[in-house]
């Protein structure tokens, strides 16, 4: 899957890598190219719009790290910012709640919903739980027959069919028989339509409401590309989906859906149906995805070894200031740049109070990546004078500061005290023997 996007993708930084510096012309070339790829992928226009600019903004400016080719270093940008789009972690079902856990699938008709409930059912029993699965589709002829004949072939409970009866009635019978059973899950397959209607969006609220699913996934047939993307749109407008399961990715060469799919409905992909056999499904592994749709796995992992070790470069040469009790605003901003990309403490960071009450406050969520923003962007709206010698900055400076930050002289007092508290904890670390000593203390 993905061939052709990553071919094109490889292309752009083939001509790249051949360059000694990156400017900001370079990068915006680069990621014409890649908007177009993105576009020929099927990726919905406002997503690669987006995807674009937020690439750009990280790669015009940055330095190239020291042994890498400025190429190499976009392409780590767009493999970051690809994982990111896709959802960074595999996401898993949640499925810990007190038994029956009801899983509903919802989609359009043919998007392979009965195929996908059935490969789950399987998933799950190898996993040990007792799963049984009903099928609500009284639409569709012979649905219901379809997932008892696919219920004996994976060897998993299909609730008795009776004939006449509406959804509603169904996911009644079919919790109160798995509750009586002692069913640890059930798999619901609601009824599909050709499109996107009222009645099916009413049925399926009324379903959701008795069933109070612990999973609500979106069935998608990726094949359909951008229909696929305003399928995602409609119904994440009107039922709380938990996920979605894109099908047929065996086929699918462009990946422009599952780009997508993730910015449009704000849910994780949680699998991936990889063909029509009952165990071709597959937790959905963004890095994997955005590795392949790259092809450059080894670019990536080359820049993330050459950023550690800048990373261990910058940690030493900040060790050396420490160490003689200086703590600047540079200081204080390369902290704050470092507890934004780890998304936690910085190096060093962990052995001074002031940051330590500041990472309790991210943890808390008081303090979210928002702020540290902020406050990079006082840092840098201060002159050189400024940011050696904070002190300097009088009331005018203060407002000046704020304005071009887009802050307040409140913020900027927070954060003038935010560093002065670091500051005298350095100073008093270095009367106590300096980082070295009080490294020694600690063994
Ligand atoms: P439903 O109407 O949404 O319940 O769709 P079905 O489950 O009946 O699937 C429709 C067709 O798609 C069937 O022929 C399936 O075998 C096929 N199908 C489902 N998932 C996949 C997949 O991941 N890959 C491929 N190649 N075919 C699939």
């Amino acid at each position: 899957m993905f061939d052709s996007l990553s071919d094109r993708l490889g292309g752009v930084f083939e001509r790249l890598r051949g360059r000694g510096a990156l400017g900001e012309a370079d990068v915006r070339t680069a990621m014409r190219e890649v908007r177009i790829a993105l576009l020929e992928a099927d990726v919905a226009l406002p997503v690669a719009r987006d995807f674009v600019e937020k690439v750009t903004e990280q790669a015009v400016g940055q330095n190239v790290l020291r042994s890498v080719t400025p190429g190499q270093q976009v392409v780590k940008i767009v493999h970051d910012a690809l994982v990111d789009m896709l959802g960074s972690d595999t996401a898993e079902l949640e499925i810990a709640v007190t038994p029956p856990a009801v899983i509903m699938l919802v989609g359009l008709q043919g998007s392979g919903k009965t195929t996908t409930t059935a490969k789950l059912a399987k998933l799950l029993k190898k996993d040990g739980k007792k799963v049984m699965m009903a099928s609500l589709d009284v639409n569709r002829p012979a649905a219901q027959e379809q997932l008892a004949v696919l219920g004996t072939q994976t060897e998993v409970a299909t609730l008795p069919i009776v004939a006449g009866q509406t959804p509603v009635e169904i996911a009644k019978r079919a919790m109160s028989a798995a509750k009586l059973q002692g069913f640890d899950v059930l798999m619901l397959d609601t009824a599909g339509r050709l499109h996107v209607d009222q009645a099916l969006m009413d049925e399926m609220k009324a379903v959701s409401d008795i069933a109070n699913p612990a999973e609500t996934l979106l069935v998608v047939d990726s094949l359909t590309g951008q229909d696929a993307v305003n399928v995602a749109s409609n119904f994440s407008e009107q039922v709380p989906l938990t996920g979605v399961i894109l099908t047929r990715m065996d086929g699918d060469a462009r990946g422009g859906a599952a780009l997508s799919m993730r910015a449009v409905t704000g849910k994780p992909i949680k699998f991936a149906g990889m063909g029509e056999k009952l165990d071709q499904i597959e937790p959905f592994h963004p890095k994997r995805v955005a590795g392949r749709i790259l092809g450059m796995g080894d670019v990536v992992s080359l820049v993330e070894r050459a950023a550690e070790s800048i990373q261990a470069e910058d940690a030493e040469r900040m060790a050396g200031r420490l160490a003689k009790g200086q703590f600047d605003m540079n200081d204080l901003r390369s902290q704050l740049a470092q507890m934004r990309r780890m998304g936690g403490l910085g190096a060093l960071a962990g052995m001074i109070p002031g940051m330590k009450k500041a990472q309790a406050a991210m943890a808390s969520g008081a303090v979210d990546e928002k702020i540290l923003l902020r406050m990079d962007a006082m840092i840098g709206s201060m002159t050189v004078k400024e940011r050696a010698k904070p002190e300097l900055l009088n009331a005018k400076r203060k407002i000046r500061v704020a304005k071009g930050s887009g802050t307040t002289v409140q913020d900027v007092n927070k954060l003038l005290k935010m560093h002065q508290e670091m500051q005298s904890a350095m100073k008093r670390l270095k009367k106590m023997g300096g980082l070295k000593g009080m490294l020694g203390m600690l063994g």
